[in-house]
């Protein structure tokens, strides 16, 4: 069943606005996603009725909003097939999630000499924490190339995993940048037989597909929650035995299970991570979200996303001084980055924002990517569940109006 992305948007009130007295184009939920009713409701509802503190109450409405916060995350883990919500450990974002995989995993996992992954098509979330790790314990870091189609050079990896240095693997599910969708399930594959353990970045995957941490055969999965239409959050998945295994990464209240003056024992998983007051009503409004997206459907939402793509990719080919980077349709989620030779991607995205249409311009927080094929920015527009058609041509006629403005 094709979404009905009418019925959809009148879900979303930002969709009631105009800006510079056009209707609101927005092609950017790929660096944030817009919010619909059911989420600010969800987040309304807490605070109106159900909030105090949580876990730590004797009193009724504590207990209320205990129960929702851990029944959000309990839709969370089903959301991703976690075996167990003990496993979802709620975070600010999903830089924070691989954060503290890097700090507590990292330390005690990581050292002289051994080797960390990483691929060229990394967000800088994803990057700086092992590259800093590296520099930190005097370990190697290695990169998977990109190859000038966009797709990742697999052939890399096995020289790299041969020695058993490489401890572990830093992987996105998808691209922000090129909209790719590596093999990351063959990647893990090889990477476990090799004994190396695998971080997969998933704030681009997890809210436009299904997603199965067990199948896929991650270890770890960071998210975030802004980008699937919920508040302000981010989450980690873990294996439960890592999890157990792992040092706290923030110390304070909640994480522990006693403290003395001259030592403390740990919380058990996920408290052990949620040092100090966790955001209640954002994790509730990622509950929120969650139902939202499950009741469309994610395969529904997936299948949409590739039939914008596709029909995105054959109208900017009618543009003959315009660059796209990545891989063809099917073949890549719902992201475009373009270039236009001699024109700016901050100039682009400001003549398309005149028109009322929202695209990132810049890195996108993907420096080595952009290097990898010599340019140091680019436009992007991304794609959800309130985009159609309509919002493809209304990119098309505005990149029209930034060479007739612009020239070339
Ligand atoms: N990884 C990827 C692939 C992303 O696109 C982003 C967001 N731009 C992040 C990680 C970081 O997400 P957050 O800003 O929520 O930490």
């Amino acid at each position: 069943m094709p979404l009905d992305v009418a019925a959809i948007r009148q879900e979303f009130p930002i969709f009631e606005r105009t800006t510079h007295g056009k209707r609101l184009v927005f092609l950017d939920s790929a660096a944030s996603s817009q919010k619909p009713r059911a989420v600010i409701g969800a987040m309304m509802r807490v605070y109106t009725h159900s909030y105090a503190n949580v876990h730590r109450g004797l009193y009724a409405l504590a207990e209320e909003a205990t129960e929702l916060y851990e029944d959000a995350r309990a839709k969370i883990a089903r959301f991703i097939n976690a075996p167990d919500p003990a496993e979802v450990v709620n975070v600010r974002n999903a830089t924070e999630g691989i954060n503290l995989v890097a700090y507590s995993w990292g330390e005690t996992n990581i050292h002289a000499g051994d080797r960390i992954v990483l691929t060229e098509m990394e967000h800088h979330a994803n990057l700086v924490p092992w590259q800093q790790l590296a520099l930190r314990k005097g370990a190697d870091l290695a990169y998977i190339p990109v190859t000038e189609t966009g797709h990742l050079d697999l052939a890399a990896l096995p020289p790299l995993l041969e020695d058993g240095r490489t401890k572990i693997v830093a992987c996105s599910v998808m691209s922000n940048v090129l909209g790719t969708t590596p093999p990351v399930t063959q990647i893990a594959e090889m990477a476990h037989a090799a004994g190396a353990l695998v971080m997969m970045d998933g704030a681009q995957a997890v809210p436009h597909r299904p997603m199965d941490v067990q199948a896929l055969g991650a270890d770890f999965m960071a998210f975030s929650g802004h980008k699937m239409c919920g508040p302000g959050v981010g989450i980690l998945w873990g294996r439960g035995e890592l999890l157990e295994a792992m040092p706290p990464f923030l110390y304070g209240g909640d994480m522990i299970r006693t403290v003395k003056r001259d030592y403390a024992k740990w919380n058990d998983v996920p408290y052990k991570f949620e040092a100090g007051t966790p955001p209640i009503a954002e994790v509730i409004g990622l509950g929120a979200a969650v139902d939202f997206l499950s009741a469309i459907g994610m395969d529904a939402i997936h299948t949409h996303e590739q039939d914008i793509v596709t029909y995105t990719l054959a109208r900017l080919a009618e543009l003959p001084w315009l660059h796209v980077l990545g891989p063809g349709p099917y073949e890549r989620g719902g992201v475009v980055s373009f270039w236009v030779d001699g024109i700016h991607p901050h100039d682009i995205a400001s003549v398309l924002d005149a028109e009322g249409v929202c695209v990132r311009a810049g890195h996108h927080c993907a420096q080595p990517l952009h290097e990898r094929f010599g340019i140091a920015a680019s436009a992007r527009a991304s794609f959800y569940i309130y985009n159609d058609k309509d919002d493809v041509d209304a990119l098309v006629d505005a990149l029209h109006q930034v060479v007739r403005i612009l020239g070339r």
